[in-house]
């Protein structure tokens, strides 16, 4: 069951199981068709969400402490990583199975298991389903697909920290991720050189220190909320001594595939800083914004975290004008803005996912025309040696 709500018209409404947010042409439609179903069916979970909608819940609420806590430990502890389990779980062909293992191999398989909840059964196709079975395609080799596309290793000065742009530097305080996402240019990244541990905390932290043109920490990953929230303040404790740090930035795809993670004791860690918050979560289609994920961005947005979004450009999973729209429209419906598109990083392994640039251009340019211009995301592309991601626009095409 799918429960949509409109933090404008406070409207809260539900659609049939078994996908998550179905990809209809509009918003309008979709809203339409969900609100008839729910007028139709009057029952006493619509009742319960639309009344939690109209009293939005509060964080600290002991309506969010009690029940959710730690219960995203569980989750993480407990991810699908068996293909065979996968498969069978979504009901799918078992001719997949053998090429799900040999590519599992290389990166092993990660799913959240209350995410499968958003994933068709039987659907081999199924967009969600694309971006994380390990596919016998991964094994290929293609020219000018690496195992480090954006030469990451040149800006490493320090284990866990990379500085390619002059005024952010990027913190990767784990090699955790809740989910394996099978295009993630960070796939072959050397984790095991780059976590170092609290130990190696205090190196970083000098590195920051002694450089004053650092304005801006971004917390990445593995996914950064992989991390307890006792260790995220342990380090954010260290970094508040630096006075030249003005922002804070965190790049999480947690929300979007753990949502039970936004609890109370991250609310109370974020509303502890003294920085403004920037939370970059991560999702390509709009089957992945479920209920959950939108009674965490509104507990995120009451404590004044700004919310953005950012997507890689996937084929066979976005690559449609239409399906982005409904991505950007449910993203807003939920508090949070499109920030990037990105082209893929053309890593090793991933080269299946990769739309050609002419197709690329011809979708965005649909979508600009669909959508104002605050919900079209930046297409952009990262090129290793750049000062900043190179913004795509039809000009250049
Ligand atoms: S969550 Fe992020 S870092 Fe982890 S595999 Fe997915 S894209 Fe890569």
């Amino acid at each position: 069951m799918f429960f949509w709500f409109d933090f404008n018209a406070l409207l809260f409404v539900s659609v049939p199981e078994p996908v998550c947010v179905p990809v209809f042409s509009s918003l309008i439609e979709f809203k339409k068709a969900a609100l008839g179903h729910a007028i139709g069916h009057g029952h006493e979970m619509q009742t319960q969400h639309l009344s939690r909608i109209l009293t939005p819940p509060k964080p600290n609420e002991a309506t969010m402490s009690a029940p959710q806590k730690n219960s995203w430990q569980d989750a993480l502890s407990t991810l699908i990583t068996d293909p065979d389990e996968f498969l069978n779980l979504l009901e799918l062909d078992r001719a997949m199975l053998a090429p799900a293992q040999t590519a599992a191999l290389l990166f092993p398989l990660k799913v959240p298991r209350t995410y499968l909840r958003r994933i068709e059964k039987g659907n081999p196709r199924d967009p969600l389903l694309m971006q994380l079975l390990p596919h016998g395609f991964e094994l290929e080799t293609h020219k000018n697909f690496t195992t480090d596309p954006l030469q990451e290793a040149d800006h490493n000065p320090v284990p866990g920290l990379l500085h390619k742009y002059e005024s952010r530097v990027l913190i990767t305080l784990t090699s955790a991720c809740a989910v394996h996402c099978r295009y993630c240019f960070r796939r072959h990244f050397p984790y095991s050189d780059n976590n170092p541990g609290t130990q190696g905390w205090d190196r970083m932290i000098d590195y920051i220190k002694n450089h004053h043109n650092i304005n801006e920490v971004i917390l990445s990953g593995g996914d950064p909320l992989a991390v307890s929230d006792h260790r995220l303040k342990e380090f954010t404790d260290k970094l508040a001594t630096i006075s030249h740090i003005k922002r804070l930035r965190i790049h999480s795809r947690i929300p979007i595939v753990m949502p039970e993670r936004i609890n109370a004791g991250l609310i109370t860690w974020l509303q502890s800083l003294k920085w403004p918050i920037i939370l970059v979560v991560h999702a390509n289609h709009p089957n992945e914004i479920c209920e959950e994920v939108g009674v965490a961005m509104h507990a995120l947005k009451q404590i004044g975290v700004t919310l953005l979004n950012q997507s890689v450009l996937l084929k066979d999973v976005n690559d449609d004008a239409a399906i982005l729209t409904t991505l950007s429209e449910a993203l807003f419906a939920i508090g949070v803005l499109p920030y990037y598109l990105h082209l893929l990083d053309r890593v090793q392994g991933a080269a299946h996912f990769e739309v050609p640039i002419t197709k690329a251009m011809t979708v965005y340019q649909e979508l600009t025309a669909k959508l104002p211009g605050f919900l079209v995301p930046k297409l952009v592309r990262e090129e290793p040696g750049k000062v900043s991601k190179t913004m795509l626009t039809s000009v250049q095409f």
